[in-house]
């Protein structure tokens, strides 16, 4: 039987595969420590659940228009306007099943086969994937350690060419943490106004914030008309499994992601939403907590890889990955990746899962407890110790 030809550009995210051998591992006996997959280890804010379970009983079990509950939509609008100082409606957001609908929306939506689109490697890897998908071209824009995994704008600058249809930017990133700060948001705006180009701004990790301010590209002129905000309820409120995210734009791109929703998804969980409606507009206390938790986890974790020697970390401002570089190891990254994993019981990602500019680095994902944190970095000082015999 034959598949079609776009198939073979379909990439995926690697996180799942290393969770399911780590399960393997764990059902044969073996204790692992997960830090590999992107996922905040609390459990759902009660307050959310209840209004979820009240929203069930209550009749909130059927379809819903494509783009969602009209007052949800307004709930999020307000939270947009409030957070990033915008002036947009409710018929300016999308609710989607989780965040990454939005990607693969906008990719459709808007890149034609023969477009570029630059995007930040190491990066999500579903960026590229999709790029690859629609026949597009993907112009990666390096991240690197010594640029604390901003984005280089003079080189994006470079990167630009008639052809360049879309640029997606993620700020808290993953899988490196780095933040990028004002001025480069200033001059990627002045380059997609100057060069006529979209933005997907994926700011999923917003709230997921340490030493910086969180700001949005959308707070300069001329941008928030070609901007889609990606941001959800995943990593904020601890709801991965809720499948819960948004898309924020112009009203007429909305009406077209909108119609992609109808022949994909039809709508989204409508009790989900008024669960959606209560985290926003409910007690931020859970996830505030959750948030200075990380925080404290990332000091463990920072500290403690910096103590190993040969891996060399820097402390990143948001989300809640750390992005150790491994060169001095002496092996690639999917080779450690494999190393800590299938020997010590640790389980990370290759920087390569995020593209080839992630060689010679690990992702470690600190959404787990500092206890199980102290122990994967005294199995990992071990491993390297053996790795030196
Ligand atoms: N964007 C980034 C950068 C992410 O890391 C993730 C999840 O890991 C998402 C978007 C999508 O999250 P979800 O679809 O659960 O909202």
């Amino acid at each position: 039987m034959k598949y079609a030809e776009r198939m073979k550009r379909l990439g995926t995210e690697t996180a799942f595969e290393v969770l399911v051998r780590a399960r393997q591992l764990e059902a044969q006996g073996r204790e692992v420590v997960h830090l590999e997959i992107g996922e905040p280890d609390f459990d759902t804010p009660k307050n959310i659940c209840d209004a979820a379970t009240k929203a069930i009983n209550g009749g909130y079990t059927h379809y819903n228009p494509s783009a969602g509950y009209p007052e949800i939509r307004k709930i999020i609008s307000d939270e947009i306007n409030k957070t990033r100082g915008l002036k947009t409606t409710p018929e300016q957001v999308v609710i989607t099943p989780g965040g990454k609908p939005v990607m693969f929306f906008t990719i459709f939506a808007l890149v034609d086969k023969g477009d570029e689109v630059i995007y930040p490697n190491p990066g999500f890897p579903i960026y590229e994937s999709l790029i690859n998908f629609v026949g597009a071209k993907a112009v990666p824009i390096p991240l690197r350690e010594e640029n604390d995994f901003r984005m280089d704008v003079k080189e994006l600058a470079k990167l630009v060419t008639p052809k360049t249809k879309l640029m997606i930017i993620n700020s808290p990133q993953n899988p490196t943490g780095g933040v990028l700060t004002h001025d480069d948001l200033k001059e990627i705006a002045r380059i997609a106004v100057e060069n006529d180009i979209w933005i997907l701004s994926d700011e999923i990790y917003s709230r997921i914030i340490y030493e910086a301010k969180f700001e949005s590209v959308t707070q300069f002129p001329g941008i928030p008309e070609r901007t889609i905000i990606l941001d959800g309820m995943s990593k904020t409120y601890a709801m991965t499994g809720w499948r819960l995210g948004y898309g924020v734009m112009d009203e007429k791109m909305a009406a077209h992601v909108s119609r992609l929703q109808t022949n994909s998804n039809s709508c989204v969980s409508a009790f989900s939403q008024i669960a959606l409606g209560e985290a926003i507009t409910g007690p931020q206390d859970e996830s505030n907590k959750m948030v200075a938790e990380f925080k404290k986890r990332r000091d463990v974790i920072v500290d403690g890889l910096n103590a190993i020697d040969g891996i060399d970390c820097r402390k990143p401002l948001g989300a809640f990955y750390v992005f150790p570089n491994t060169k001095q190891l002496g092996k690639t990254s999917k080779q450690l990746e494999e190393y800590f994993l299938e020997n010590y019981g640790v389980a990370g990602l290759a920087g390569t899962s995020f593209g080839a500019h992630g060689e010679g680095y690990l992702r470690f994902s600190y959404a787990n407890s500092i206890e199980n944190i102290k122990k994967a970095l005294s199995w990992i000082e071990k491993g390297v110790a053996d790795l030196n015999k």
